[in-house]
């Protein structure tokens, strides 16, 4: 089987929340139903067809294509600080942006499409968000 399933208990802060506007609650659904879309065709989801059987769908040429992108993305995640450290011999803590590869990807799919679809400006977004999807478009 091929399905992407949204539980119920997504529908909660921050995802979605009852006294928000309803454009913040659309938009961050749109996010999360981008991200998990984006995994369909990612390096995780190549190796299924529509029916979800194991099968690769990318060419080498595909392969090389995102592997090309992907380095964007991994250099970028790597500056990110996950743990800021104390000082001292306490060293910040650095994403690993190989490691975190698809959900960056899934994450910048869904923010991507939720720009596309809403029509929102990138005048209005700032910092490595920002600069990751002008990255993005820029390549598509
Ligand atoms: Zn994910």
């Amino acid at each position: 089987m091929n399905a992407i399933y949204f539980p119920a208990g997504v529908l909660q802060p921050p995802n979605f929340d009852m006294a928000a506007d309803d454009a913040a609650n659309y938009g961050n659904l749109a996010s999360l139903i981008g991200h998990e879309l984006t995994h369909g065709f990612d390096d995780e989801g190549r190796h299924y067809d529509a029916q979800g059987n194991l099968k690769d769908l990318w060419t080498k040429e595909d392969a090389a294509s995102f592997d090309a992108r992907a380095a964007g993305l991994v250099r970028e995640y790597n500056v990110f600080v996950a743990v800021q450290g104390r000082g001292g011999r306490s060293k910040d803590v650095h994403v690993n942006g190989e490691l975190t590869l698809g959900e960056n990807t899934a994450d910048n799919g869904g923010a991507g499409f939720l720009m596309k679809r809403s029509g929102l400006r990138r005048a209005r977004m700032r910092g490595p968000m920002l600069t990751a999807l002008l990255r993005r478009s820029a390549s598509s």
